[in-house]
């Protein structure tokens, strides 16, 4: 699904994931795993290009419907994998991903026994502040203690990872049973609202559009 002209969603993958068309491709997010034939389609068939193409793997967080197919196209491509450090030990399956909360969570435990990813040593980590293919990275944590998310300032848009769902298109909070943190979550969410964009683009929902920083601020409102 196309976004923008340089912006294509990957259909049919949970945990959304999106591909940049820069210099090179960038993919935001890799969705769970055994999908990355799903996403090489979409570089050769509706990008028209070679997955070689693909430069970098940017990774909002460490949950695995959004790194399950980096090792994998990282293997393929050659492209770079960035992340966060605060979750590249996470990533690199140093560190075991701490057990979900509620009864939702207890069920999710049993399905991420099967939904393991591959795990990955990131090439770069990345810091608040720092900016990548055009992208500024803002540290979000609360959801995951790296969780970022990705300010566009050129294409008005912002990549939120889990920060914020936007199931129907209404902007929420990160699910509950997998964020440990939700008093951290709801600060990293203010930040975001202090920026202005057009389109807010979760891992979870569909696009928000227009003016997406108003109804981010205006959730952000309601944490008050
Ligand atoms: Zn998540
Ligand atoms: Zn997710």
């Amino acid at each position: 699904m196309e976004i923008l002209p340089e912006i294509h969603q990957v259909d049919g993958v949970q945990g959304n994931c999106f591909l940049l068309d820069r210099e090179g491709l960038v993919l935001i997010d890799t969705g769970l795993p055994r999908n990355n034939k799903k996403i090489l389609s979409c570089i050769r068939d509706t990008l028209k290009k070679d997955p070689k193409d693909l430069k970098y793997i940017i990774i909002t967080h460490y949950h695995v419907d959004h790194t399950g197919n980096a090792a994998e196209l990282r293997d393929i491509t050659g492209a770079k994998v960035a992340i966060h450090e605060a979750d590249a030990d996470y990533l690199g399956g140093k560190m075991p991903m701490p057990p979900l909360q509620g009864l939702r969570g207890r069920i999710l435990n049993i399905l991420l026994f099967f939904w393991s990813a591959k795990p990955v040593n990131p090439d770069i980590l990345l810091h608040d502040g720092d900016s990548i293919c055009g992208l500024q990275c803002i540290h979000t944590p609360g959801h995951t203690p790296g969780s970022i998310c990705l300010h566009d300032p050129a294409l008005q848009v912002v990549f939120c990872g889990d920060a914020f769902l936007t199931k129907n298109g209404i902007v929420s909070g990160p699910p509950l049973s997998a964020t440990p943190n939700m008093a951290e979550a709801n600060t990293s969410a203010k930040k975001i609202s202090h920026l202005d964009f057009d389109i807010l683009l979760s891992g979870h929902g569909i696009p928000v559009r227009p003016h997406a920083s108003e109804q981010v601020a205006g959730f952000c409102r309601t944490l008050d």
